[in-house]
């Protein structure tokens, strides 16, 4: 049995696959998660604890694994005065944010825990639910030198291609542009779909040789039949939380002053997309909003 103990908060569709990597490369799980059902799910291996607070699955854990949807879940989960874990922890443990957080907050929530010795890496991912399965994830990292080279082996378990950007935010801040050049793309190629069914094209047709032009992206190549055309809608990534990484991006950008003219404009129709669809719809539901808003 691996001696590690590592705690898991946040055991959504990207948590409960990573934490079965773990569990299959014998470390210790110690997983919480608001909805008990999501804990259940993974109760049966011998090295799998289902806690019954944050608090109770980080204490004794080396290691503290946060999946969480947005930055105010994990200050909530870090520093919430009735039951956050940071009051709790010691120097000897380690925060890795790997859901998509703002990156400033995580420099402030990196600057808080040194106070108090206890290190911290941000750790994004990008390759979405299938990718968390085969655990090929790409991991974008932020973090000391020292810190980023003890938790690698553990990062290594859930992902296929890990790079440390840079002192810790390096990693969100980098998932944020990511997720903000994916989402435009996703934007563009349906608003081409869109036009070019309204002109009586084949969208399929038209998507197959984007495939093969200079329109190619990961929506055309990845999503566009399988969660669009198909209409199924349900590649597990949710709109709201693309709407996050694209607001987050856009953020980012205005604190520094850099041209975000583009982002901004993205951040309204995901925005609009949210306003118009059932709440919890997967963000390939974008094709579909802006087919009914044709
Ligand atoms: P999800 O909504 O499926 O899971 C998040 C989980 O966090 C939920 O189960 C929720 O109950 C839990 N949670 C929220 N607040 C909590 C708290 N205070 N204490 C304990 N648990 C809490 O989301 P997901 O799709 O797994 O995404 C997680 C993170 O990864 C997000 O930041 C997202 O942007 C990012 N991400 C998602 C994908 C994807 O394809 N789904 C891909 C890359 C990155």
């Amino acid at each position: 049995m691996n001696p590690m103990r590592i705690a898991f908060i946040g055991l959504g569709q990207m948590g409960t696959p990573m934490v079965r990597h773990l569990l299959a490369a014998d470390c210790q799980v110690s997983g919480f998660d608001l909805s008990s059902a999501l804990i259940e799910q993974l109760t049966g291996p011998s090295n799998f604890k289902a806690s019954k607070s944050a608090r109770d699955a980080a204490s004794g854990a080396s290691l503290c694994i946060l999946m969480l949807p947005n930055s105010d879940a994990v200050e909530n989960v870090l520093w919430d005065a009735d039951g956050g874990i940071a009051a709790g922890l010691t120097p000897d443990q380690t925060i890795i944010d790997m859901g998509s957080s703002d990156p400033f907050r995580s420099q402030s929530n990196a600057q808080r825990l040194a106070a108090q010795g206890v290190k911290f890496v941000d750790a994004p991912v990008s390759g979405g639910v299938k990718r968390a399965l085969d655990a090929t994830l790409s991991i974008m990292i932020g973090g000391n030198e020292d810190t980023v080279r003890q938790v690698f082996p553990v990062l290594e378990l859930m992902g296929k291609y890990l790079t440390h950007l840079g002192g810790p935010g390096a990693g969100h801040a980098v998932k944020a542009l990511n997720n903000y050049v994916s989402a435009s793309g996703l934007v563009a190629t349906c608003e081409a779909l869109t036009a070019a069914k309204a002109f009586g094209l084949d969208p399929q047709a038209v998507n197959q040789v984007f495939n093969t032009s200079s329109g190619k992206n990961n929506t055309t190549e990845v999503k566009v039949e399988k969660f669009m055309l198909s209409g199924a809608y349900d590649s597990g990534f949710s709109l709201g939380l693309m709407r996050k990484d694209v607001k987050t991006a856009l953020d980012f950008i205005q604190n520094l002053q850099t041209p975000g003219v583009m982002a901004a404009a993205c951040l309204e129709v995901w925005a609009d997309a949210e306003q118009g669809l059932p709440k919890g719809a997967d963000h390939t539901a974008m094709h579909q909003f802006l087919q009914k808003s044709e």
